[in-house]
């Protein structure tokens, strides 16, 4: 039951979504209740809207964007890439040997060095570029308006600064460095799964070529 709203409300688009909330504002100023309680009533389904909304779309523990939120917006860049040949570039990174960390320090040493380098993306990209938590310790980021020639230094710059960060957990140093994969968009991918794949495969082999590096493809 709880699966079949999830669905439900999945496949409703935000903008109707919003289009709805909307009425409901209408509906509420119609109501026969006194002007300064129309509002109030308003204020609190806008608060209570808002706030789902942002739930909805971002990730507890980094505050990152998750991955429902991914879904939605890279949905939107395949399309733009693939209809107006706007420059995209894929970005999935996932941390290195990272059950080791939790194996070693403890769950919230791990959810730490999480928090941590989601803050680190935050800082490396740019403002037009989208970080998200994927799952676990994968994450993705959407670099737009990007081909991989122009992706190369911000990747290795943010490689470099995880490699570098030196984080500490209760007078403890942990190590953290990330692999890498990029692709740029392509004509010949047909749907968006396919350029997540390829893009997951490039991943892949920097993790099978000895890790904290970035493969470019
Ligand atoms: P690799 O270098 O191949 O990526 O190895 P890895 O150890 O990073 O990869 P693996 O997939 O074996 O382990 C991922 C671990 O991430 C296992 C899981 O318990 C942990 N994990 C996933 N989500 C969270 C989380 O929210 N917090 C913490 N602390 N750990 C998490
Ligand atoms: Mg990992
Ligand atoms: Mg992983």
């Amino acid at each position: 039951m709880v699966e079949d709203i999830e669905q439900m409300a999945f496949n409703i688009p935000d903008s109707v979504l919003d289009d709805i909330q909307q009425n409901i504002q209408d509906i509420i100023r119609n109501f026969d209740v006194p002007e300064e309680n129309k509002l109030e009533i308003i204020q609190q389904i806008n608060f209570m809207y808002t706030r789902t909304k942002y739930l909805s779309m971002t990730d507890e523990l980094t505050g990152l964007f998750n991955r429902r939120s991914f879904e939605n917006t890279f949905e939107k860049e395949f399309l733009r890439a693939a209809r107006y040949s706007n420059k995209l570039t894929l970005v999935m990174f996932d941390i290195d040997h990272f059950k080791q960390i939790n194996d070693t320090y403890g769950h919230p040493c791990g959810d730490y060095v999480l928090q941590q380098v989601s803050n680190a993306a935050l800082q490396t990209f740019r403002k037009t570029d989208t970080v998200f938590r994927f799952g676990g310790e994968e994450f993705v980021v959407i670099l737009t308006e990007t081909d991989i020639q122009q992706s190369i230094i911000p990747l290795e710059r943010f490689r470099k600064t995880i490699e570098t960060l030196g984080l500490k957990y209760q007078n403890q140093e942990i190590s953290v460095t990330v692999s890498v994969g990029a692709c740029q968009f392509r004509n010949e991918f047909l749907t968006k799964e396919d350029y997540l794949q390829k893009t997951d495969q490039a991943l892949y082999e920097a993790k099978n070529t000895g890790r904290n590096k970035c493969i470019l493809y």
